[in-house]
């Protein structure tokens, strides 16, 4: 998997203190993306399983791992055994993708990966629906959800507004 950077004390990109993966690649391309040079997965550095795991190990305060990017699910293959990896050791885990919630469960791959998190936040960023009071989420459009209720209930169910 081809990752950009690793951070360890993230409070912005989730609930609680959390360590943060920027995987590389994204094909959403939109508007006013606060972090275009993630688009390229070829800017990212090859990563195993266990490298990961040392680094979100090496901050034992930390309580939750998020995925972010560019688009993780860009990679959705690679990393659904890191996902795996990670619930196992019994971290709660975010993910920030620019599909929404209705375009992953229609691909297998994609699907797969989903079924491993807890909250996914969904959708492209929308320059015109951009609110910086919203938290956790850059536009309006953009969707906080209990993946676990959601897949369950077979609708979606927001973790938060
Ligand atoms: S999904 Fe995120 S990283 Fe990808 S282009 Fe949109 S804002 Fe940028």
């Amino acid at each position: 998997m081809k990752i950009l950077d690793i951070i360890h004390d993230s409070i912005v990109d989730g609930k609680g203190l959390r360590a943060v993966i920027f995987f590389a690649g994204c094909p959403h391309r939109c508007k006013g993306c606060h972090n275009p040079e993630s688009w390229n997965i070829g800017y990212g550095n090859a990563f195993t399983i266990t490298e990961v795991m040392v680094e979100i190990k090496s901050n034992k305060a930390i309580q939750g791992v998020t995925l972010s990017g560019g688009d993780p699910f860009f990679q959705a293959k690679e990393i659904l055994e890191l996902a795996k990896e990670i619930k196992q050791n019994e971290y709660n885990l975010w993910a920030y993708t620019g599909f929404t919630f209705e375009e992953i469960i229609k691909d297998n791959v994609k699907l797969e990966l989903l079924k491993q998190i807890d909250v996914l936040v969904d959708g492209r960023f929308v320059e015109e629906l951009k609110d910086l009071t919203l938290r956790f989420r850059g536009s309006s459009n953009q969707r906080i959800i209990d993946v676990q209720k959601s897949i369950q209930e077979n609708k979606i169910i927001l973790y938060m507004n």
